[in-house]
This record gives C-alpha cells, structure tokens and sequence, in this order.
C-alpha cells in the first residue's frame, strides 16, 4: 500500500492551532495545495483549553472589543456576536455585550470553533485539505530531516513533512502532586470539579492565578458553604485591571530601543518604562488616572481584604502602568532573548511572580465578588511553603508554613509545570527521553526565538519540528495572552510555508 505523507500534522486544536492555521491558509498562493492533518485529544476543535464549554463564570480577562483570533480584523470576537446572536443568546440570556466587557470564555470558544469550521471549508477553496483526527499523540519520532512520524495511543501512525507542536496547558504527573480522588492537579473542567466536591468540604487551592479564581468563584457561585483556602507561595495575587484604553509605547519598542542602541538590562528597562510613564501622564494630563505610585507594583498580599480593596479603588479609574505592560506583550520575547543570563535567573527569582500578578490582572466583577467571600468568612488567602500528604486514612494533611491543617479536597491551579519531567503529558515525556527536544533552562522545550523550530537537546535545529504556545514559555518568557499567541502563530506559519514550498 502507497503510503501517504501529510504537509502538516499539527497536534492540538486550540488558539495556537487555529491562529497557526488560519494565517497559514492566507499566505497559500494560487498554484500550491496542501495536505494538513489536525490532532486533537477532544472533538471540541477550535477552543482549546481555555475557551471549552465549562461554566460561564469562567471570564475572559480581556475586553469584548480587543480579543480576537484574527490579527487583521480587530473587533472579529465582538462583531461575531452580534452577527451570531441567535447561535447563543439563549444560553447566555440575561448577558449584557458591550466592546468593554469581559465575556464569559465558553462564549468566546463558541467563535473559536465557528472560525475552525469555517475555516476547513474556506480552505478548500485555496487547495488546502484540512482533516480532524480525534485522538493523543503520544510520540513524534524524526524519520529524516523534513520527514517525521505522528504516533497516537491508538496505535495510528501518520507521516507528514512538518509537525507543529501546539498543545497548551499541561498538568501535574500524578505522583508530583500524589493525585487521589480528592485531590485534583487540574481545576479544569470546572463544572466536572463542582459535581466532585461536597458544598461542605474544605477546599485548599494550591496556585493563586487565574484559575485559583475561576475555582473560587465557580465552587461559590455552586453554593460552595465549607472553607476554601487559596495559597500563593509568593504571597503575590492578581492586579485588577482599571479603566484604561490602550496605549502605543513611544520608548519601550523595538524601533526606539534599537535607534538608541539601548542595551538590554533591567536597569535601562526600569529606565524606559519610567520614561514612558512621563509620557504617558503627559498625554492624558486631563485625564483622572488612579492615584497609585508609578513604579513597578508590589503585589504582595498582607490582608486579603485590603488588598483586592485597595486594588478595586485602583482599578476605578485608567491605571497607566497597565497600557504601558499590556503594549509590551509583542516585544515581551525580543527583550528576554537580550537579557544576560545572570538578569534572567534574577527575574525568575527574584520579579516573576510579581510581573505575573501584574500582567495577569483580573477583571473588576471577580475581585468584587471575592471581597464578599471574604465577609462572608470562608475564604482565606495563606503564603509560603505548603506540603500536601495523604495518611493512611486517605486524609489530606497540608503543612502550610509548618503549621499541619486537614482539608477535604486539593485542587492544583498552578498551570504547566516548567519541568517537562514533572508534565502529565506522555507525548512530552517521550519528546524528552528520544532527545528529539531540549529542555528549556527558563520551562518548556527550547525552540528557535524566530523561527518556532524545536532545537534538540544538543542544540541543533529540527529542520520540520516547530512549537507554538505555553510549552515555549522558556524561550519567550510569556505566552498566556492571545494576542501573542497570534501573532507567533503568524511568523511561524511563513516558515513552515517556505519550508514545505521549497
Ligand atoms: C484557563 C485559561 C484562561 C485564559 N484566559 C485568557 C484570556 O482571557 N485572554 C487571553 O488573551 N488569554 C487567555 N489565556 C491564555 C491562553 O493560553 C491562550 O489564549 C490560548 O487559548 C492558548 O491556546 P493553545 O492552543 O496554545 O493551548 P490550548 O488552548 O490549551 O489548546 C491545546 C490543545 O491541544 C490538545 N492537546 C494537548 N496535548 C495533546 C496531545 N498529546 N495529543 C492531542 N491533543 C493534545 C488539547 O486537548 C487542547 O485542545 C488563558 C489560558 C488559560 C489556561
């Protein structure tokens, strides 16, 4: 039997899948066609993880009018549903749509699948033949330079030129985090989560990002009545975005840094992002802005309360600091790749979780609803270190900062783990012991900054081997934004094209 040989496998079905995709398809000229093969481990193509059908009180963290999977058309998320409203009125009656609200995210993945339909039959019309596999990939094995091997646990092989990895989030392995019934390495699907914890249980979340708060509010918004803890081991917790609309950064950009030969370093970036700061101010002097220091944020979390109190009043009013970080997401990998290795380890130590807390901000409604918790008195914010074991009675003991309390329930919120060794994905712990893929120093797998190849563990370029997303997160510093993730997608999508049209 003939055998066949795909373009493309891309393994994923997720924002960076269909980002990927779709630009990949715009860039086809009139006399090519291709062959692509899409893998995915659910049916659900087009919204990922992040955006899958789960409960609503799951919201998006950026503004109906912003986000959108198509870098040329702003506003398409918002547009879409207003052209759509029949599709999913119903399921979100009494949803109130403006360009500045921050949308329930299944709503978001019901675009997201939209577009992915849309997009297999609009490419047939540019000779591009996309197909669906539902199934995991468990391997990618590299037959010769651009020829690999898509093993899946069902025991199908597909051949194909090129194979992008673009598979999100990954999880804790069961033995890091000692997973039993009652503890959880995933908050996600939420709606299965609720069904799975009593509404009496003591519940210890584990990781105070976004999806510590999506579990929080979801178990409450259930009737949630027991104790929930949410730890940090930073004592850091998300900013709240304020009011401001966006800003274009005159001094922290590749064009400026480049002209005036800056050199990248924490100090000149300090420097620049103060003299953005003045710019800023100056252009909006008749602007009311929130009356908070201008330098980097300190985020750290004394009294809960106090804090997402003081964070509210903030987020009031435009919050510069904001606009500025938020036009930095596009030059976020330029500047890592320029920073010294000794800045870079002082960062990870010293300044991610704070840049995280404040990059990652939270919409108002969220921290308003967690202020109530809080007086309502069963939510608590704890720091430090934290220990989980199960006795042989299967209770829950966590040290928290030396101090041993029992909980019902565990839930890890912690989002990929940076060891690819701790990872719950078989197919990166196979990548990792055939040496096809080099851990990143930094998390994830080491790829080429401009090319999305995956370099090898000795640092040699896979000619057809490319990466797209979370697990790249070492070499970019950042990817969780979908507007990064677009427009990585796009570069990566004109290298494949010259590889495969070559
Ligand atoms: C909870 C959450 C909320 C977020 N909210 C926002 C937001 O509001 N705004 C924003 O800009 N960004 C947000 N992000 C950032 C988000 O990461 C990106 O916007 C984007 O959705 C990530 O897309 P992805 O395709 O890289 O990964 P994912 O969406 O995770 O998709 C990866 C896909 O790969 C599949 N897969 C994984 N491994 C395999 C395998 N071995 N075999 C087959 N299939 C596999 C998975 O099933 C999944 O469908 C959020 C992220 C998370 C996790």
């Amino acid at each position: 039997m003939k055998k066949v040989i795909n373009d493309i496998i891309v393994v994923g079905a997720g924002a960076s899948s269909l980002s990927f995709l779709h630009s990949l398809v715009n860039k086809v000229k009139p006399n090519e066609h291709f062959n692509i093969i899409v893998i995915d481990k659910d049916r659900d193509y087009g919204c990922g993880n992040a955006y899958k059908d789960d409960v609503s009180t799951n919201l998006l963290n950026t503004k109906a009018g912003y986000i959108t999977i198509d870098k040329e058309q702003k506003g398409d998320f918002f547009n879409w549903l207003k052209k759509n409203e029949s599709n999913w009125r119903s399921e979100f009656s009494d949803l109130e749509i403006t360009v500045d609200s921050y949308l329930p995210r299944p709503l978001f993945g019901a675009y997201m699948r939209d577009k992915f339909d849309t997009l297999i039959k609009d490419s047939l019309a540019k000779n591009v033949r996309i197909s669906t596999v539902k199934g995991e990939v468990v391997n990618v094995q590299k037959i010769s330079n651009l020829k690999y091997t898509t093993h899946l646990s069902c025991g199908l092989k597909l051949e194909s030129n090129v194979v992008i990895l673009a598979t999100g989030t990954s999880f804790l392995t069961k033995d890091v985090c000692k997973l039993n019934d009652n503890i959880f390495n995933s908050p996600y699907p939420l709606k299965k989560r609720i069904g799975q914890i009593d509404q009496n249980d003591s519940v210890l979340i584990i990781g105070a990002r976004l999806s510590a708060i999506d579990t929080i509010v979801a178990l409450k918004d259930n009737g949630h009545k027991g104790k929930i803890t949410v730890h940090s081991r930073s004592s850091t917790f998300p900013c709240v975005r304020g009011t401001q609309d966006r800003y274009l950064n005159q001094f922290l950009n590749i064009n400026y840094i480049e002209q005036n030969n800056i050199k990248i370093n924490i100090e000149n970036l300090k420097a620049l992002f103060d003299k953005e700061m003045a710019n800023y101010l100056k252009e909006n002097s008749n602007v009311e802005l929130a009356n908070e220091s201008f330098a980097i944020k300190n985020c750290v979390v004394g009294s809960f309360k106090e804090y997402l109190l003081n964070e509210l009043e903030m987020a009031s009013k435009p919050r510069p600091w904001q606009a500025i970080l938020y036009d930095t997401n596009l030059i976020l990998s330029y500047i890592w790749n320029l920073l010294a290795d000794d800045e870079r380890k002082l960062f990870m130590k010293s300044h991610l979780s704070h840049a995280m807390a404040m990059r990652v901000s939270i919409p108002e409604l969220n921290a308003r609803k967690l202020v109530n918790y809080i007086d309502e008195g069963n939510l608590e914010f704890i720091s430090g270190s934290c220990v989980v074991e199960t006795s042989a009675a299967n209770e829950i003991k966590c040290t928290l900062n030396g101090n041993e309390q029992v909980y019902d329930k565990v839930i890890y919120a912690t989002g990929s783990p940076r060891d690819l060794t701790h990872s719950d994905s078989i197919l990166f712990r196979n990548l990792n012991d055939s040496e096809i893929i080099g851990n990143n120093e930094y998390g994830g797998i080491s790829v080429c900054k401009n090319t999305f190849q995956v370099l090898t563990n000795n640092g040699h370029v896979n000619e057809g081997l490319f990466a797209l997303g979370e697990i790249t997160n070492g070499t970019h510093l950042f990817n969780s934004a979908l507007d990064i993730i677009v427009s990585h997608s796009s570069k990566c999508s004109e290298l494949v094209l010259s590889k495969i049209s070559a």
